[in-house]
């Protein structure tokens, strides 16, 4: 078992319900693993926005799009937390089904959301490490990101 899985077993129930989620909300979601469409559906959370210019290429930003949501069919999603690199926010999500599966959502400045599945590896230790505070936080704040 992975040091995150251990720390996210360890939290009480409490703060296992503090970072529990719904969905996975994103500006022009992209669902980049197959396996997330089998697991979940994509609705549309909130309006349209981004350049609709019928002249540009959209090379620097991403185009007019709406708020899309994943939402998990099956088994509980927790958010356990995110960090900024390089420009773009990355969030790291877990989705507890039929095992436990780790998700990563990419946050670029003006550009679409992305949404894929990755290794418990690639999850950074900060994570494991951050995680009951990061609950803690979440239960008095309720805030995201
Ligand atoms: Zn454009």
């Amino acid at each position: 078992m992975g040091q995150i899985i251990k720390a996210f077993e360890q939290l009480s129930p409490e703060l296992r319900n503090a970072i529990r989620r719904e969905g996975i909300e994103g500006w022009g979601l992209r669902i980049l693993s197959e396996r997330l469409e089998a697991l979940g559906r994509v609705e549309q959370v909130g309006r349209y926005w981004g350049c609709d210019s019928p002249t540009c290429q959209h090379l620097s930003h991403g185009y007019r799009a709406p708020v899309l949501a994943w939402v998990p069919s099956q088994g509980e999603l927790y958010y356990l937390g995110w960090d900024h690199e390089d420009e773009k926010d990355v969030r790291y999500y877990l989705l507890k089904a039929d095992g436990y599966i780790f998700l990563r959502l990419v946050v670029p400045m003006h550009k679409h959301h992305r949404l894929y599945i990755i290794e418990e590896k690639e999850v950074p230790l900060w994570v494991a490490r951050g995680l009951k505070e990061h609950a803690e936080y979440m239960k008095t704040y309720k805030s995201d990101p």
